[in-house]
């Protein structure tokens, strides 16, 4: 058996995903299992975070050339599967990637078709635990991401009863993205051998639904914002398990994602036209002329120019935005929309380029590069999410001096000031999501970015914030040693 060790006085993490950067990027919480591990590692140098992801046909191979670790099996009932782990190491990070038959070589990393996720995730959940038998490295915490591998924490809590191995292992689960349950799983769970919930509080519907089954049993849930821990108490957020996470309520908090501050960074940022840094608003706005030109809009400091950059999905107001941007057709505006996801606002938002020929350009496609170029240049960011877990986008826009304008709602609320009453304001909020509501707000916006002395000041204040790792991780830190003190 492979034995792996770590000092003997460290905390042992094993943090699991779907998904990581630089591995593979779908959304924000490949930003997070990307840029976490590393911010908790070196906040606190006895935390051995280790990264466990399956290892989806879509990572480059050639690019991370990583060890085998040897075969190993996985529980089932009808005979044990087989998983195979990797191993490597990025940016002072050990990583583990697992792949096995139910982890196909052919799969997106997620695919509309539980048929083909269930299976999936619900292999990684257990092999992961399995994983970490295998290594002989008993977790101190197992910390799991949203539906994907909340089935881990299920298991744990119950395997621990009964196994010594896991006796003492704790579980954090954090939730991205609560209406993403995993339903359809429940085939899977249930052909795993896992049984259903039988708890009071679970909703009958929810009872093998991997995401509600870790809420339930792991021993402390964060929330990606403070705010969005309060709102999924509530009927609006709670998606049906209000009263479940009501029931859970003292071990859930919410703590802020953050994002790599190396990474995006407008004075070192090798994808930009022109670097800057706040106060160089010249030498910003030679990349908005540049995408300006690119995009064979005219090229005019004057005419403010709005971003889109995000999944095309209804929950992040993708609706909201196109319909708000006509009916403020009446004013000077560009827009440069780059988003993937429903084949239908892919079609409306195609629909408003071909209606708008002169000032609106639509990208469908997943282009990180484009999004540098665009929080770069971009005068204004557009995000009228109905609900955001925390949102990256807003955090990284002001980062770039690109002022966003925001729904009120969980993270965005909770990381976005509103300039008309901050004195310290770093964007612009507006409540009701209708398309009336953003663009009375928007044309508020529009008419503040001509006067130029108080934008600058807006954008400052947004590239002042700090909203890297360090805050959030030194959080994390403290959640993982309260664990650690508190008894099981
Ligand atoms: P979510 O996690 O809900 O998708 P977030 O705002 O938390 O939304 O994070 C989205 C991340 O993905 C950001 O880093 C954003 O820049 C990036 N992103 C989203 N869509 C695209 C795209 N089409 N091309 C490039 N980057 C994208």
């Amino acid at each position: 058996m492979h034995v792996d060790v770590s000092p003997s006085n460290s905390t042992r993490v094993l943090f699991l995903a779907a998904e990581a950067d630089p591995f593979i990027k779908v959304g924000g919480l490949g930003d997070v299992a990307g840029s976490l591990p590393r911010a908790l590692r070196a906040s606190q140098s006895l935390l051995d975070v280790r990264l466990v992801l399956p290892f989806h046909s879509a990572i480059n191979r050639a690019a991370f050339a990583a060890r085998s670790l040897g075969q190993f099996s996985v529980p089932h009932p009808t005979g044990a599967l087989t998983a195979e782990a990797f191993e490597l190491d990025v940016n002072g990070v050990p990583v583990y990637l697992i792949a096995g038959d139910l982890i196909p070589e052919s799969a997106p990393v997620y695919s509309s078709n539980m048929a083909m996720d269930g299976p999936k995730y619900t292999f990684f959940s257990v092999a992961s635990l399995e994983l970490a038998r295998h290594l002989n490295w008993q977790p101190d915490i197992l910390h799991a991401n949203d539906w994907h591998t909340a089935l881990a924490v299920y298991q744990l809590s119950r395997l621990r009863e009964v196994d010594p191995f896991f006796a003492q292992t704790r579980s954090v689960l954090s939730v991205h993205n609560l209406p993403f349950m995993g339903a359809g799983a429940e085939v899977s769970v249930h052909n795993f051998g896992i049984p259903f919930s039988l708890d009071k509080h679970m909703p009958e519907w929810a009872r093998g639904f991997p995401l509600p089954l870790g809420l339930l049993t792991a021993d402390r849930i964060v929330a990606v914002s403070p705010g969005y821990a309060q709102e999924i108490l509530t009927p609006d957020f709670g998606c049906g398990l209000q009263n479940l996470l009501s029931t859970r309520s003292a071990a859930l908090t919410g703590i802020l994602n953050g994002i790599d501050t190396q990474l995006w960074n407008p004075i070192t940022d090798p994808l930009l036209t022109t670097p800057y840094q706040s106060g160089q608003w010249n030498l910003r706005g030679e990349n908005k002329a540049a995408l300006q030109t690119a995009y064979h809009l005219p090229v005019d400091p004057d005419i403010p120019l709005i971003i889109c950059i995000g999944r095309m999905d209804p929950q992040k107001g993708v609706d909201l935005a196109l319909d708000g941007l006509r009916l403020a057709a009446g004013k000077k505006w560009q827009a440069i929309i780059l988003g993937t996801g429903i084949p239908e606002l892919e079609a409306d938002a195609r629909r408003l380029a071909t209606d708008f020929p002169a000032r609106v350009r639509t990208e469908l496609r997943f282009d990180s590069r484009l999004s540098h170029q665009l929080y770069a240049g971009g005068d204004i960011l557009l995000m009228p999410s109905r609900y955001e877990p925390c949102g990256l986008a807003q955090m990284i826009a002001m980062r770039y001096g690109c002022v966003p304008l925001a729904r009120s709602t969980g993270g965005l609320r909770d990381t976005i000031r509103d300039a008309d009453i901050n004195p310290d304001g770093n964007g612009f909020l507006f409540s009701e999501s209708t398309p009336q509501a953003l663009e009375k707000r928007l044309s508020d916006v529009l008419t503040q970015f001509a006067i130029k002395e108080k934008w600058h000041q807006l954008q400052q204040c947004g590239m002042e914030e700090n909203f890297s790792w360090d805050q959030s991780a030194v959080q994390y830190v403290r959640l993982y040693q309260e664990l650690m003190e508190g008894s099981l």
